[in-house]
């Protein structure tokens, strides 16, 4: 593939009249340097955020070896992609026995999560060996249901065990587990680090009303990237802050802290280039939408940050909203999105911060998802990880609820 400036040298170099979702290496590769330095910890991707291969050769060749997996066709593929050496964790709570099956005696994964008893029970069914002896190498972690308030995206009501029914869960995985974790979730997009102090409080009372050692405390994803009107607190902020809470935890000593950042390590990795084919008023039919990489933008009216990349569209901005290229209504993106008042079909918008859950999103629905890729050597729209704090007065504690 080869390397553009930027978007705007893709356009000129193909004139693309589908979408063209671009790829910055050069940034995923600076955020895995990032979270393997500094996070006092380990750091595992959650693939399903940005699945694509060259990404995850990326953050691979950059010092990332975990990879928390949520399906057997992710195991599948991140043993595909790079093969035998990295660490696979099984992380969704309910997972079928036969992937559970495939993954323990095909792929070498030894790390499950679950949160109730059933899947307890199924894990350690699927892992027996052929005699029918149970495993003794398991890596299991217990999710714990925490609040998602500080969080743009929920994932607390879906999965987790509520701290008041925790303790028999966490003694009976104990007996059977080699290496017990408790791990949770804060919610995609956590906009403050008291969301983790604040889960870690919840682990300190699962670990003391349990009366159990824990090895793993893995404080999951929710770690932020930059949005329009969503700028979080610098990540050392959040670093230190989970260091300190981990620190303060009965089990300290003998516990290894994980996280599993999704989000964090991919946003910054694609953007995607999109043309103006009608204009009417300040809404502007667009050739990619909400059943493609946009699909945040659509129904949880995330805003992406936007550029014109014709240089002769020089007036003042305005707010604009989108509709995306198949015949549903609900292919429609609020934004708003600000860009020049005489902004014309035919023009191109380069879209950005898409690589966490916007080039993972697309379907094939209405005979659209299909188009180019191209390798880019700008900078992303925004960056958490060029060193630069901001005003802590500023940007800390930001927190925004729905
Ligand atoms: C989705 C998910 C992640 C990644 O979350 P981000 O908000 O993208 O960092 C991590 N762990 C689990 C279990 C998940 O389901």
């Amino acid at each position: 593939m080869s390397i553009h400036l930027d978007a705007s040298a893709v356009v000129r170099a193909l004139a693309p009249n589908e979408p063209v979702i671009l790829n910055r290496p050069q940034a995923a590769a600076r955020a895995a340097r990032f979270f393997v330095e500094k996070f006092p910890g380990k750091s595992l991707y959650a693939v399903k955020a940005n699945p694509s291969p060259d990404l995850l050769a990326v953050l691979w060749e950059n010092g990332v070896t975990h990879y928390d997996t949520a399906s057997i066709v992710e195991i599948r593929l991140v043993r595909e992609t790079l093969g035998a050496e990295p660490t696979l964790c099984f992380m969704h709570p309910v997972k079928p026995v036969a992937a559970i099956h495939e993954a323990y005696h095909i792929h070498g994964v030894r790390t499950f999560s679950l949160d109730s008893q059933e899947e307890l029970e199924k894990i350690v069914e699927a892992t027996r060996d052929r005699d029918g002896n149970a495993a003794t190498d398991l890596s299991l972690c217990v999710r714990l249901r925490v609040s998602s308030e500080y969080s743009e995206l929920s994932l607390a009501s879906k999965f987790g065990i509520d701290l008041a029914d925790a303790a028999p869960l966490l003694q009976a995985t104990r007996q059977v587990a080699d290496c017990l974790g408790i791990c949770f979730h804060v919610g995609s997009q956590a906009m403050t680090p008291f969301a983790y102090v604040q889960a870690l409080e919840r682990v300190r009372a699962a670990i003391v009303d349990a009366s159990i050692t824990v090895d793993i405390i893995d404080v999951g994803g929710g770690f932020p990237s930059i949005y329009p009107g969503m700028e979080p607190a610098p990540m050392e902020d959040y670093f230190a802050s989970i260091h300190r809470a981990a620190e303060s935890l009965p089990v300290s000593y003998s516990s290894e802290l994980w996280c599993e950042p999704g989000r964090a390590l991919s946003a910054e990795y694609n953007s995607m280039i999109v043309q103006v084919e009608k204009r009417r008023g300040n809404e502007l039919f667009i050739n990619e939408g909400a059943y493609g990489a946009l699909y945040d933008a659509a129904h949880v009216e995330w805003r992406f940050p936007v550029k014109c990349l014709n240089p002769e569209r020089d007036s003042a901005e305005e707010d604009f909203a989108f509709y995306g290229p198949t015949c549903d209504d609900a292919d429609y993106m609020e934004g708003p999105f600000r860009l020049p008042a005489n902004i014309q079909p035919g023009d191109y918008i380069e879209i950005g911060m898409l690589g966490a859950y916007g080039a993972a999103m697309r379907t094939r629905f209405n005979g659209f998802g299909t188009g180019m890729v191209a390798e880019v050597g700008d900078e992303p729209m925004a960056t958490q990880y060029c060193g630069t704090r901001r005003d802590p007065r500023h940007s800390d504690n930001v927190v925004r609820l729905r």
